[in-house]
């Protein structure tokens, strides 16, 4: 490893895990939503084809690169039980809101994650890199977490209309932190996105097993975890100490 001239990180399961009650917090509240806006959908089989919606269009991102967004999985869902609107409806944007306001309550730091940032932030310039479909919900959530002050940017997959690990985010993040690729370490738990993304864009990345070594909750998306092989060549942290050991060898 080349002593690195900036970092960055992931932030679902690398600095956050969410509940798994949180998805079907999700589930009640943006029922509740289509139910104010006169939307009678029928709870179960509206989970039912929202979940296969969200299977199918997350499947589609994971293969070209772009991101997707809830509007388009809710859209399509009510299609199939009869109700005809645009993912632009605002009645879809409220629902979409509903869904993600389960996250806030259910969203939780993994221990130590504010004074690790403290610490390496009188030191580096940190950034942050996450693959989320909506912008301003993730951005409420990173600022009712209170990250916001460690972060000199904070680049979002939803914004930049493509998700880790297309190069494209990572190409855009390298700028945006201002430190030549391969001086910048990032940190994540992806293998797919974080790891091989930062790989091929010329960063070094570190892996993080801390949500599976701590048995913490994880933050879960409808698409079911793939089989993950650890790369050997890739360094491997389980807790904060071991990226602050990491970064003093
Ligand atoms: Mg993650």
């Amino acid at each position: 490893m080349n002593h690195p001239k900036a970092i960055g990180f992931d932030l679902f399961n690398t600095l956050l895990t969410v509940h798994p009650d949180a998805m079907e917090e999700a589930h009640q509240r943006q029922i509740r939503a289509l139910h104010e806006e006169g939307l009678p959908v029928e709870a179960e089989a509206f989970g039912k084809a929202y979940l296969e919606a969200a299977v199918k269009f997350l499947k589609a991102a994971h293969k070209d690169g772009r991101e997707t967004h809830n509007r388009f999985w809710m859209a399509e869902a009510l299609e199939s039980l009869g109700y005809s609107l645009s993912p632009e409806d605002p009645r879809i944007a409220k629902a979409v809101d509903a869904h993600f306001s389960a996250f806030y309550p259910n969203s939780k730091l993994i221990p130590g994650t504010k004074e690790l940032l403290g610490d390496l932030g009188e030191r580096y310039p940190l950034g942050m890199l996450t693959n989320f479909t909506d912008g301003p919900a993730v951005r409420k959530l990173i600022d009712l977490l209170g990250l916001n002050p460690f972060f000199k940017d904070v680049l979002v997959s939803g914004e930049l209309g493509y998700r880790k690990p297309h190069p494209y985010v990572f190409e855009r993040f390298v700028e945006a932190l201002g430190v030549p690729a391969n001086q910048i370490l990032f940190v994540g738990d992806d293998v797919e996105a974080d790891v091989k993304g930062a790989k091929a864009a010329g960063l070094q990345p570190v892996l993080t097993t801390c949500v599976e070594d701590g048995n913490l909750p994880a933050a879960r998306t409808p698409l079911s975890p793939a089989e993950t092989v650890y790369p050997e060549d890739v360094p491997r942290i389980s807790c904060w100490q071991d990226l602050r050991d990491l970064l003093e060898a």
